[in-house]
């Protein structure tokens, strides 16, 4: 410790994830070099990519590698890296004041089964150093500041000391693992080389491991000779040469750098070469996987263009795939094999940010800088391709139901958010996306599957939005549909509204909303006349209603959707679905002057046939002015309001309505009644008093 030694406190998080680090047991704790070396490529990658735009970064270090030096004396591992490097302000950052979102969800995956070697998912790799070492120091040098060390034995703090005394790095990090009494095989070679290969083979820089090997060297008596440790001096009689001339035999120990990587990079060899393992090893060490890849495609553009490139689906989305803010670190961009950037925003479109792999391209300029790209015609043609390849890794993942069913349930979200902004490929997605219908409750069903099972009259592709299957199943809306054998397809989750709209159209049949106005039902000219009949018999009924409503509604009409229901409520066909209002208002910043206009007035439909419906016709035929017609109205139209998906603005007065009614079933004294407690009450006959229930009795 110097006198210029500054002690800081893990943050919170931070200290307790070391905890579980340091407690629990893990018999797989190697995957701390995998880690480490992943830091160090992270590392040597912005530094490489800083230097294309201004190559006298790389003055203080030309050469970029990793070097791993165990040191059997010291009990130590030292791991270092010629790449950017920490400043101070970056070690106390980086390493322990300020924890990623992935420190909590990390812990929590733990304490849910998970394993350690997820860690690196999570972003906080570089505390898995703790799994082997007792005390761990990080010297780093960045070019912008002075060298460092970083000190830590966990405990809830570290140092950071200026590094004038220690050996100057240059540039870069070199991280030293003081390790454990009972973790001392990762100082062997054997044990280096097997992790490294398992784990490491396709990191893009060399690796390369210090090795010792002892040579003999025979030298002459006279000769001086350094005595150094290292140096066993044997005494021998040299037979040969007959004179007692003494010689000696010396074994030296010599280092030596052993490069452990020397793969050529994957995606330049032939596809038909490369194992299924290799594939699965270069996609764990590309994204810090613990399981390997869904799917795979490498393939090469040739002609005006050229380029490589390997894509791959993960098995499960990531924690934070989401998440806002977050950096997408998904496509490698390389070219002519050396690496660019890692997250360029322009050679993916943002729904597939969950596929991973890398491009290397023959024709983007190396100097290229993050501006230039965004106008780039080579990199348009790019993204344009990768996309495409996409689509085909889709189909081929779609062909085996159970991957895709996988696939589906870790992305579905991803592809209905490419419905809505990919208008160039909306169709191809389309195909892809699969909902509950009336017909399949168990199974979900593709549109084109949906096509095969339509009956003949029908054109159009029906559905429904909703909160939950238990909300819609049963809905109104699919009565008359139902009994017409047309299925509807039921869409619960809150985005598949948002795609549905933007599709509009599924192999020239359109998309229908059945809880929207205008249902056009497929009928025959019989039924369509009956219809009309009956709207002519209606209309009185439909005039008294919608005067009684006034302003809550739109219109009041005879409905040709329902055939058990008493009535329900259709919304615009341009304004929202009851299913979207109910989104929009659990959205605290909704716009409210947009949901006024979007909240778009809704129109009561009457079924003739249902006996409510029938009686009431009757009782306005017979006096216009019947009170109880606007008392029994409302009741209507709160219940539809409910069976309609909505949600009820006031559900203390329609409550209060309901238990006069109950009341009224089971002949309560009025009197009786009131006597119950009194503070209640008043409140709610305030609001009430647009309605005049009282006036019931
Ligand atoms: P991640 O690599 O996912 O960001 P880690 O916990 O492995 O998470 O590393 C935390 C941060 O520490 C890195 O983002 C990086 O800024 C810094 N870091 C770690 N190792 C190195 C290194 N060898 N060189 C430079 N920076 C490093
Ligand atoms: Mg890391």
């Amino acid at each position: 410790m110097s006198a210029q030694t500054e002690t800081f406190g893990f943050q919170a998080e931070i200290s307790q994830l070391l905890d579980l680090i340091i407690n629990t047991f893990y018999s797989n704790k190697s995957i701390f070099l995998r880690e480490l070396i992943s830091n160090c490529s992270d590392a040597l990658d912005k530094i490489r990519y800083q230097s294309l735009t201004d190559p006298s970064q790389l003055d203080t270090e030309k050469d970029l590698f990793i070097r791993i030096t165990p040191d059997k004396e010291n009990k130590l591992l030292r791991i270092r890296d010629t790449g950017i490097g920490m400043t101070k302000a970056d070690l106390v950052n980086n390493l322990g004041t300020i924890a990623k979102s992935g420190t909590k969800a990390f812990m929590e995956a733990l304490s849910a089964g998970g394993d350690v070697s997820m860690i690196g998912q999570f972003g906080v790799g570089f505390y898995s150093a703790y799994l082997v070492a007792e005390r761990v120091q990080v010297v780093s040098k960045h070019n912008d500041d002075e060298q460092y060390v970083w000190e830590s034995a966990a405990g809830g703090t570290f140092t950071i000391t200026p590094d004038t005394e220690g050996e100057p790095l240059g540039r870069g990090t070199e991280l030293r693992l003081y390790l454990k009494e009972d973790q001392l095989e990762y100082l062997e070679e054997k044990k280096i080389k097997e992790i490294v290969k398992k784990h490491s083979e396709f990191i893009s820089y060399p690796i390369q491991l210090v090795v010792t090997k002892e040579v003999e060297k025979e030298v002459e008596d006279e000769e001086e000779v350094a005595e150094g440790e290292d140096k066993k001096i044997e005494e021998v009689e040299d037979e040969e040469e007959g004179k007692a001339k003494k010689t000696k035999k010396i074994k030296e120990t010599t280092t030596e750098n052993e490069e452990l990587n020397k793969t050529k990079p994957i995606w330049t060899r032939n596809p038909s070469e490369i194992t299924a393992e290799e594939y699965a090893s270069f996609y764990k060490s590309l994204t810090n996987d613990w399981e390997e890849h869904l799917a795979v495609k490498h393939f090469s553009v040739e002609g005006q263009l050229e380029f490589k490139a390997i894509l791959f689906i993960p098995k499960r989305a990531p924690f934070d795939l989401f998440e806002t803010k977050k950096k997408r670190n998904n496509i490698k961009l390389y070219v002519r094999r050396v690496f660019i950037m890692d997250d360029c925003e322009d050679l993916i479109p943002e729904y597939l940010n969950f596929v991973k792999g890398i491009v290397d391209s023959e024709d983007l300029p190396l100097n290229i800088s993050r501006e230039t790209l965004q106008q780039n015609k080579i990199l348009k043609v790019i993204r344009k391709n990768l996309v495409r390849k996409c689509m085909d890794l889709f189909s081929e993942i779609a062909e085996d139901k159970d991957n895709f069913a996988k696939f589906y349930e870790a992305f579905a979200k991803n592809i209905k958010l490419g419905i809505h902004e990919d208008a160039q490929n909306r169709s191809k997605l389309a195909e892809f996306l699969r909902f509950y219908s009336t017909k399949a409750l168990d199974e979900q069903t593709s549109l084109k599957d949906y096509i095969t099972r339509m009956p003949e009259i029908q054109k159009s592709i029906y559905y429904l939005t909703g909160e939950s299957l238990a909300s819609v199943r049963n809905s109104p809306f699919l009565e008359v549909l139902k009994k017409k054998g047309f299925e509807v397809l039921l869409l619960v989750d809150p985005i598949d509204e948002y795609a549905v709209t933007q599709l509009k159209e599924f192999e020239g049949r359109k998309l229908v909303c059945v809880s929207k106005e205008g249902l056009e039902l497929e009928e025959t000219e019989d039924e369509k006349k009956a219809r009309e009949e009956e709207a002519k018999q209606f209309e009185d009924l439909c005039k008294t209603i919608k005067d009684a409503l006034g302003d809550k509604v739109e219109k009041v009409v005879v409905s040709n959707r329902i055939s058990d229901s008493p009535c329900v409520l259709v919304t615009g066909q341009f304004g929202w679905s009851s299913n979207m209002e109910r989104i929009m208002k659990a959205q605290a910043l909704r716009d409210s002057s947009m949901s006024s206009y979007m909240a778009s007035k809704k129109t009561l439909e009457l079924n003739p046939h249902n006996p409510i419906v029938k009686e009431l016709k009757k009782k306005v035929a017979e006096d216009k002015a019947d009170k109880s017609v606007r008392d029994l109205t409302f009741l209507l139209f709160e219940t539809a309001l409910l069976t309609s998906g909505f949600v009820l603005d006031d559900p203390t007065s329609f409550a209060k309505r309901i238990h006069r009614m109950i009341s009224l079933g089971l002949d309560v004294d009025e009197e009786e009644e009131s006597a119950a407690p009194a503070e209640a009450a008043p409140a709610v006959e305030e609001v009430e008093s647009g309605s005049k229930m009282e006036e019931i009795d």
